[in-house]
C-alpha cells in the first residue's frame, strides 16, 4: 500500500483537476490517496467520479484555524478533516465563512501590491481560482504570469511572505472549535505539519498535548517542510500522547515542486486512523 494523505487541487491553490488528481495519483503508484482542499469539500464529487479502479479515495479537506495564546499572540495552524459529514450544517458554514474570509484578504492583498505598482489584478486572480478557494498561491501565479516573479516559490519569498508588507490576514476558526466541529460531523482530525517553521511561528508540544484532549486523532510526521529533527521529535509524541503519526506530500500540482507520494502513510497507522470513526468509509471502487 502506497498512502498520501495530504493533497490539493483545483478547489483550492492545487493545479491539477481533481480528476488529474485521482489519475495522476493513480498513476504514481498510490493506493489510498486523500483529497484535502483548503476550506471547501469542493473537488469531492468530481475525484469520487472519476476515481480509477485500485484507488482508495480518503475525503478530507484542510482547515484553516488559529491558536490564540494566554499572551495573546495567535499562530495559524492547519488541521486536516478527514471522513465528514459534508453536510452538517455547523461545519459547512464555517467552510463558507473562511473561504468568503479568503476573498476579502485576498482582494486587500492584490491591492496591497497595486498600490505600489505591481501588475495584479482581482479579475485574474479569481479567474484562475475559478470558484474555488482563493489562496496566495493564486496571486503568486498572476505575478509570474506578468513577470513580477520567476516562480509561485519566489513570490512567496517575499512579496506574499506573512512577515511582508502586502500581507492581509484572514479570519481563521479557533483549532479547538474546528476539532469540535469535524468530530460532531463524524469526522476525524489530522494536525498538519505541526512543526512547519519556515511558515511561521508553530506551536509548542502542551498546545498539542492540549489538541489530543480536545479529541485530535492524529499529527502529521513525514511532510516535505519538516526536518529530520522535526520528524524524530514528532515520531516520539505521537508515541507519548498515542496519537496517529501519518505521511503525506501535501501536493499542489505545479505551485510546489513536491511530487505526490513524496512522503506517505505506514499501512498500520492509516488502520489504526480510519478505524477510529465509523460514520463514514473511504471510498474503493473495486476493479
Ligand atoms: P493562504 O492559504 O492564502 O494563506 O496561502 C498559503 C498557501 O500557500 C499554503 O497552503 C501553501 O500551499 C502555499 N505556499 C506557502 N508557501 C509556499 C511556497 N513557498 N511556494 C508555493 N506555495 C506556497
Ligand atoms: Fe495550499
Ligand atoms: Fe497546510
Ligand atoms: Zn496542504
Amino acid at each position: 500500500m502506497t498512502i498520501d494523505l495530504h493533497t490539493h487541487s483545483l478547489a483550492s491553490d492545487g493545479t491539477d483537476s481533481p480528476s488529474e488528481l485521482v489519475a495522476n495519483a493513480k498513476a504514481a503508484g498510490l493506493t489510498v490517496l486523500a483529497i484535502t482542499d483548503h476550506d471547501t469539500t469542493g473537488g469531492w464529487a468530481e475525484a469520487t467520479a472519476a476515481l480509477p479502479a485500485g484507488l482508495t479515495l480518503v475525503t478530507g479537506t484542510e482547515f484553516s484555524c488559529v491558536y490564540t495564546g494566554a499572551d495573546g499572540r495567535d499562530v495559524s495552524l492547519h488541521l486536516l478533516g478527514y471522513l465528514y459529514d459534508p453536510e452538517n450544517e455547523g461545519l459547512r458554514q464555517e467552510r463558507i465563512r473562511l473561504r468568503e474570509s479568503r476573498l476579502g484578504r485576498g482582494e486587500q492583498i492584490v491591492r496591497n501590491l497595486e498600490a505600489d505598482g505591481y501588475p495584479v489584478t482581482w479579475e485574474r486572480v479569481t479567474e484562475l481560482a475559478d470558484g474555488g478557494a482563493v489562496g496566495r498561491p493564486h496571486i503568486a501565479r498572476v505575478l509570474v504570469e506578468n513577470g513580477v516573479v520567476g516562480s509561485v516559490n519566489e513570490a512567496f519569498e517575499e512579496l506574499l511572505s506573512a512577515h511582508g508588507k502586502y500581507y492581509a490576514k484572514k479570519v481563521d476558526t479557533d483549532v479547538f472549535t474546528a476539532i469540535e466541529l469535524v468530530r460532531a460531523a463524524g469526522g476525524l482530525t489530522v494536525f498538519a505539519h505541526p512543526f512547519a517553521h519556515r511558515r511561521g511561528p508553530v506551536v509548542g508540544v502542551d498546545v498539542i498535548a492540549a489538541m489530543t484532549a480536545a479529541g485530535l486523532d492524529g499529527i502529521e510526521i513525514d511532510h516535505p517542510d519538516h526536518a529530520p529533527e522535526d520528524r524524530i521529535a514528532l515520531r516520539a509524541l505521537a508515541t507519548e500522547l498515542d496519537l496517529v503519526g501519518t505521511g503525506a506530500s501535501d501536493y499542489h500540482g505545479t505551485n510546489k515542486t513536491t511530487r505526490l507520494g513524496a512522503c506517505t502513510t505506514d499501512p498500520k497507522e492509516y488502520e489504526r486512523l480510519v478505524s477510529r470513526t465509523s460514520a463514514r468509509v473511504p471510498i474503493r471502487l473495486s476493479a
